[in-house]
């Protein structure tokens, strides 16, 4: 059933300000905003305030869009209060009116959670709700288990929606789509024939002055354990039994349950020359700004076979890149070897989408030698839905597949749960390199990184 009102906590903040109030312009564009859209924050704001805080998210963050945004605007109302006090939810219930199945996304700093989904029970404004939930679920194994703990005092697991908003990405659900949509893949997707399965997700900017916020995150919690471990469930998982939003879920849980727990010595951790120049940054800050790790799958279709995630910021390019490499032939039949295995599946995640097969073809002339060719299998540009477009309509229709379950956030956490803490060094790295040199450690013996270029070309090299 679909929620009939939308009601969303930290209506003044950066995520706001950037995301919901253009994903509702799209929602409203596409008709899928049929109720109220209730803001709730303590910025001492009227309604009309609000509504030109809408208006000027909208306009800076990919156009005012202007029939659309009238009509958004005409349902927006504001409830302004403080999240510990109790007045803010009675004035939320009543402004609800005869809403009975509103859904509450939590735009707001972790801490607040608790005492928002408590004001949200008590003031009867949680009774046939659902909620949305943003990253980061917890800190850490502990901290994700009392999270969960605490929702589920409030809400069934079947209402709640934690967000991780690479899930509703183009690219990442073509993975899935592009893996058991074609039966070429299947009979290969395995420890015979996949040498190595690699994923780097490259930022060229830094923290944008975000240092406070990043101190206490770091690269492993802030993309590791949720994106780079969803993604490589998607590559890894078995085909989802049935269809509903468990099918995929219960597969992936399989793999993020069959991941090895991370030790020290799988992971290289890599901080950029300057971080601790950054303001709110301690000067003698261990937080990795770059995370290398070797990750196993111990299951009969990936026993052996490493999967590497490469992560940081300030590297040369902005780009993530998947890299699924196959073991060579088993006998050399031509003179002209390579250094590492020529035929691979290469999907392309950001800033552009593609898929494509690594081969090698004859050079035409006298000799059977040959050169590296891509077949580009899928390309195009753009996403027609921004992700959280896509969740926030997947939320009002009450569809949580795109969503992360209680139980695959608490798996992923016993994955990364050892390695946190600096338990292993941080090693300087020069900007616009990739990353420290002890990252070679990694792949050392078994491969080698892959690094995604610039922009791309029909048919260019890897
Ligand atoms: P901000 O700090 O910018 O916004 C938080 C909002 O919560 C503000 O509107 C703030 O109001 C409000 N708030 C905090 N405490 C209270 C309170 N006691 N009573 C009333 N209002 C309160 O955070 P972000 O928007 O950046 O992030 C929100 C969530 O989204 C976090 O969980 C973050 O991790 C997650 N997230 C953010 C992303 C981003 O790009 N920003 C990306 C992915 C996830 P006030 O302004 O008055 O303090």
């Amino acid at each position: 059933m679909r929620s009939d009102a939308f009601v969303f906590f930290g209506a003044s903040g950066d995520l706001a300000y950037k995301q919901v109030f253009p994903a509702l312009q799209a929602l409203s564009r596409r008709g899928q905003l049929d109720m109220p859209v209730i803001g709730v924050g303590r910025s001492g704001w009227n309604v009309d305030q609000f509504r030109a805080r809408a208006r000027d998210s909208v306009e800076k963050h990919g156009g005012l869009d202007p029939e659309p945004f009238a009509k958004l605007s005409a349902r927006l109302l504001y409830v302004d209060g403080d999240y510990r006090d109790d007045a803010t939810f009675a004035q939320l219930r009543r402004t609800l009116q005869s809403a009975a199945r509103p859904l509450h996304y939590l735009a707001i700093p972790p801490s607040m959670f608790t005492p928002v989904v408590q004001g949200l029970a008590k003031s009867g404004c949680a009774k046939d709700a659902r909620v949305i939930v943003e990253k980061p679920f917890g800190r850490d194994l502990a901290s994700a288990q009392a999270l969960n703990r605490t929702l589920h005092e409030f809400f069934p697991e079947s209402a709640i929606f934690r967000i991780d908003h690479y899930l509703g990405k183009e690219p990442v659900e073509n993975l899935l789509y592009f893996r058991f949509a074609n039966a070429f893949l299947e009979p290969i997707w395995n420890r015979n024939y996949v040498a190595s399965v690699q994923i780097t997700m490259a930022e060229n900017f830094g923290i944008e002055g975000r240092g406070r916020f990043y101190e206490e995150v770091g690269a492993i919690r802030d993309v590791v354990q949720n994106h780079m471990l969803q993604v490589i469930a998607l590559l890894a998982m078995d085909a989802p039994i049935g269809r509903g939003a468990d099918a995929v879920r219960d597969e992936k849980l399989r793999i993020f349950s069959a991941m090895r727990p991370l030790v020290p010595a799988e992971i290289v951790r890599g901080q950029f020359k300057g971080y601790r120049d950054e303001k709110g940054v301690a000067p003698d800050s261990q937080v990795e700004t770059f995370a290398a790790v070797r990750l196993h799958i111990e299951t009969w279709r990936w026993a052996g076979v490493p999967f590497y995630i490469r992560a940081g910021k300030r590297l040369p390019i902005t780009a993530t890149e998947v890299v699924v490499e196959l073991k060579p032939p088993p006998q050399t039949v031509f003179d002209d070897s390579q250094p590492c295995p020529s035929n691979y599946f290469r999907f392309r995640i950001s800033p552009d989408v593609l898929i494509s097969v690594g081969t090698r073809i004859k050079r035409p002339g006298e000799g059977m030698v040959g050169e590296a060719a891509e077949l580009i299998a899928h390309q195009h540009s753009g996403e027609e839905m921004t992700p959280y477009t896509r969740l926030l309509g997947d939320a009002i229709r009450g569809d949580g597949s795109l969503f992360t379950r209680d139980d695959c956030v608490e798996a992923a956490w016993r994955v990364i749960d050892p390695i946190l803490e600096n338990i292993a060094p941080v090693f300087e790295y020069e900007p616009d390199t990739w990353g420290p040199r002890e990252a070679e450690l990694i792949v050392k013996g078994e491969g080698c990184w892959r690094d995604p270029i610039h922009s791309q070309q029909p048919g260019s090299r890897l």
